[in-house]
């Protein structure tokens, strides 16, 4: 699913360049469950941030899905994002004028869904995480985890091939945080492929696999006995 060849990303500070990620090699197939770990300004982040295509690496091969993803127009990145990938957030990122059905169904109406289709897949996404009575509430009446919820049923809405979390469970408590994380390993046993970004060790172990990324390089690489919640 993703083929990341000796890829770098700097970025330019005035006259400093920071090279971020230095010369990434990592190969994800379909299924798997991926945590990306590693220290504050590792550059975890950034290489999500590449794989989602919302930035864009300087050299090296990144190919998704047999794409070879190069320097892309905004338009095009935008499809293949609808098309490809869903995301979580540490901060959930709803929209908070909408209500909760709305947020979740948001990716249906950029895939072009019909609205009276966009309720009902929308509706049955929440009731996938529990949360199909707070259809009609707004976000900011929600609690951390529930707001988690609703954006991990955004984010399955769009019926992404790979679905990219970053600390996805850095802003909930232990308890919460283990809530979430079950959700998201019932979601992988579905067969839905996962790449999540954390700076905490005992998340990373609800993986499958744990990728060690230190000062922009990969110094581990290794299976888990994902540790089940
Ligand atoms: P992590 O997610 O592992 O904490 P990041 O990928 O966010 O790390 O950041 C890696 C390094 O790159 C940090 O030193 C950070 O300050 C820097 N950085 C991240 N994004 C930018 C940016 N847009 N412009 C300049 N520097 C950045
Ligand atoms: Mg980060």
């Amino acid at each position: 699913m993703i083929s990341i060849k000796n890829l770098n990303k700097s970025y330019k500070m005035g006259k400093n360049t920071l090279h971020v990620l230095k010369g990434i090699d990592l190969e994800i197939a379909e299924g798997e469950f991926v945590a990306i770990m590693g220290s504050s300004g590792s550059g975890k982040s950034t290489l999500l941030n590449i794989i989602g295509m919302l930035d864009e690496h300087d050299s090296g091969i990144y190919d998704l899905d047999g794409f070879r993803i190069e320097k892309l127009n905004e338009t095009k990145a935008a499809n293949y994002r609808n098309k490809f990938l869903g995301f979580i957030f540490q901060s959930y990122n709803l929209i908070n004028f909408k209500n909760v059905v709305e947020n979740v169904a948001l990716p249906l109406y950029y895939q072009k869904v019909k609205r009276s289709e966009r309720h009902k897949f929308a509706m049955g996404y929440l009731q996938r995480v529990g949360l199909e009575p707070w259809a009609n509430h707004m976000p900011n009446e929600l609690s951390g985890g529930q707001k988690q919820r609703v954006a991990i049923a955004r984010a399955l809405a769009a019926r992404p091939k790979l679905l990219l979390a970053d600390e996805p469970t850095g802003a909930l408590d232990t308890k919460t945080s283990q809530e979430v994380m079950h959700l998201i390993q019932e979601i992988n046993d579905e067969g839905k492929t996962i790449l999540m970004v954390t700076h905490e060790d005992d998340i990373a172990q609800m993986c499958k696999r744990i990728v060690r990324l230190k000062d922009g390089v990969i110094i581990s690489d290794e299976k888990v006995n994902q540790v089940r919640v």
